[in-house]
C-alpha cells in the first residue's frame, strides 16, 4: 500500500496555470457572456463575448503567449495588444459583442503541458490563456458561458450548469475566483459518468476513454473514496465537483498522482493506470486524500501545512471508519508518517519550511507536521467541549457558514474563525505553539496517551490509556448528528 506522500499532491496554487481574475472593488457588476465553440478535431476555439451595460476598456488573460495565438474577428471594433496578454480598445465596449479565435494547434507547441495536453481525440485545456476577462472583476459579477459543440463531443468543467436549459446548447455559470487558482476544461469524445454521494453527484470524465476497459473499476474506486469522505459529517463537502480521470499507462501504480483545483469551481484531476487491478485502486490513499481537500477553502501559501495535514489525517481515519483500513492500519500509517516527518526536519521553522516547500522538497515534514497538529486539534476539541464538538462537526459548521466563499483564506483568519465557531480556543493556540517551531510537534507522548503503543515499529492499540476512548471515537463510524 502506498502510504507516503511522495506521489505528490498539488492542491496548492500553481501560479503559472492560474485562472486569472483580479478582484478590486468595482462600481457595478459586470454582465458577461461567452459563447464558446470549437471544431471536430479541436484545432481552434472560437469565443464570442458579449458585455452588458458597464463600459469595458480592456481585456486580459494570464499568458503572455495569448497575443500569438489569437485572431481578432471583430474587424469593426478596434483593438490592440498592450502586452502579450492585455487587449485594449479604442472606444469602450458596452452592450456589444466581439469575437476572436485561438489556435489550439499552435498553443500545444507553445505552452506547457499543464495548460494544454491532447490525449488521443480529447483535449485538456486551461481557460487561462484564451478566456479573456475585463481587468476588474469581482465575485458578484455575472459571468456565463454557453457552449456549441460538434455532434458527439463531450465537455467537462468545474463551472456549474445552469438549470432549465431548453435548447440544445449547454449553459454554465462561471464563479469568479482569484487569478492564481487553476482549472482544467476537457473537450473530446470521452464518457462522463456520475458518482452519487448522499447530497450531490460527482461528474467524472474518463479522458481518452478507450483506454478504460472497465469503467466499473473507476466507479468502484471513486465510490469507495466518496463513502469515506462522506463519513466525516454525513454529506459530501461540495456540490457537483468536476473529476477528471486521465490515463497514465507508464505508471506502475494504479493511481499515480492527484491534484485538486478551485479555479471557476471545484475540480480534481487523477492520473491513473487503468490496467492495474481493482484491489490496487481500492488500497490507494490518493482519492480519499484529494477529496478530503474539499473540506477546506483555498488557503494562503502558509496554510499549505494545514490543508495537507487535514487531507492526510482524513485519508487515514476516514478510510478506517468505513472499514477500508483496519483501525490498527490507520494508526500505523499515522505513526509511520510522523517518523518520516521527523526525519525530514530542517533548520527552518514550520512556517518558513512551508513557504520553501517546493524549493526544499520538504514535503514529509510539512504534510506530517500538519497531520500531527490536525490530530491535536481534533483531540483538544473533543476534550475542551466534553465531546460536544470534534473536527468533523466543526468542518460541517464551517461548511454551512463560510465555505461557499470562493476567496482565499489566510491560515490565521481560518483558525480565528474555527475558534469562534467552536467557542473554545484550540486552533490559534496550536498555531502560536507550532508555526514558529523548528521541532516536529510532540506526538510520541500523545500517541501513548491515545493507547497507540509501538514495539519495534509495530503499532498495537490499547484500550486502557487515558485517551483510548477518544482514539476509538476518532475512527468510529457513527451516524451524523450523534454525539
Ligand atoms: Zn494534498
Amino acid at each position: 500500500m502506498m502510504t507516503d506522500n511522495r506521489k505528490s499532491c498539488n492542491f496548492i496554487v500553481q501560479l503559472m496555470i492560474g485562472f486569472f481574475w483580479s478582484m478590486p472593488l468595482v462600481a457595478t457588476t459586470i454582465n458577461f457572456k461567452y459563447h464558446i465553440s470549437t471544431d471536430k478535431a479541436l484545432t481552434q476555439v472560437t469565443v464570442k463575448l458579449c458585455v452588458g451595460d458597464r463600459a469595458i476598456y480592456g481585456l486580459r488573460s494570464t499568458s503572455r503567449h495569448s497575443q500569438k495565438l489569437l485572431t481578432w474577428l471583430s474587424k469593426e471594433f478596434q483593438m490592440h495588444f498592450a502586452s502579450g496578454n492585455r487587449i485594449k480598445f479604442k472606444q469602450a465596449l458596452k452592450n456589444q459583442c466581439i469575437k476572436y479565435k485561438i489556435d489550439l494547434v499552435a498553443a500545444e507547441k507553445m505552452l506547457a503541458r499543464s495548460l494544454i495536453t491532447r490525449f488521443g481525440t480529447d483535449l485538456l485545456l486551461s481557460p487561462s490563456f484564451w478566456l479573456f476577462l475585463p481587468n476588474n472583476t469581482s465575485e458578484k459579477d455575472q459571468v456565463r458561458a454557453t457552449l456549441s459543440l460538434p455532434k458527439g463531443m463531450s465537455f467537462s468543467t468545474p463551472w456549474q450548469k445552469i438549470a432549465g436549459d431548453n435548447d440544445n446548447r449547454i449553459h454554465y455559470r462561471i464563479k469568479i475566483t482569484p487569478d492564481n487558482w487553476s482549472s482544467l476544461l476537457a473537450f473530446g469524445y470521452f464518457k462522463i459518468i456520475k458518482i452519487k454521494a448522499d447530497n450531490t453527484n460527482l461528474r467524472v470524465a474518463l479522458i481518452n476513454e478507450l483506454r478504460f476497459k472497465t469503467v466499473n473499476k473507476i466507479k468502484l474506486w471513486l465510490q469507495a473514496a466518496v463513502k469515506a469522505v462522506t463519513s466525516a459529517y454525513g454529506q459530501f463537502p461540495v456540490h457537483n465537483p468536476q473529476i477528471l480521470v486521465i490515463p497514465s499507462s507508464s505508471s506502475g501504480q494504479a493511481v499515480r498522482f492527484g491534484q485538486a483545483s478551485q479555479g471557476g469551481g471545484h475540480g480534481i484531476q487523477f492520473y491513473v493506470n487503468p490496467n492495474r487491478p481493482i484491489e490496487e485502486f481500492l488500497d490507494d490513499w490518493i482519492a480519499a486524500h484529494e477529496l478530503s481537500h474539499l473540506f477546506l477553502p483555498e488557503l494562503d501559501h502558509e496554510g499549505t501545512w494545514f490543508s495537507e495535514g487535514v487531507a492526510t489525517y482524513y485519508q487515514n481515519i476516514l478510510r478506517a471508519r468505513v472499514g477500508q483500513l483496519s483501525k490498527q492500519q490507520a494508526w500505523q500509517e499515522i505513526y509511520d508518517g510522523f517518523l518520516r516527518g521527523m526525519q525530514g526536519m530542517s533548520s527552518k521553522n514550520l512556517r518558513q519550511a512551508t513557504l520553501n516547500m517546493y524549493r526544499d522538497h520538504s514535503y514529509m515534514r510539512i504534510y506530517w507536521s500538519g497531520t500531527a497538529i490536525t490530530l491535536m486539534a481534533d483531540i483538544e476539541l473533543r476534550i475542551k467541549t466534553r465531546g460536544r464538538l470534534n473536527l468533523d462537526k466543526l468542518l460541517k459548521k464551517f461548511n454551512n457558514c463560510c465555505s461557499s466563499q470562493m476567496t482565499e483564506w489566510s491560515l490565521t483568519d481560518l483558525f480565528r474563525k474555527f475558534d469562534e465557531l467552536a467557542n473554545v480556543p484550540v486552533f490559534m493556540p496550536l498555531y502560536r505553539r507550532y508555526a514558529q517551531s523548528k521541532k516536529f510537534p510532540a506526538t510520541t507522548g500523545l500517541l501513548t496517551k491515545l493507547g497507540v503503543e509501538v514495539v519495534k515499529g509495530k503499532v498495537t492499540l490499547k484500550n486502557a490509556a487515558a485517551l483510548s476512548e477518544i482514539r476509538r471515537r476518532i475512527t468510529e463510524n457513527k451516524k451524523p448528528g450523534t454525539p
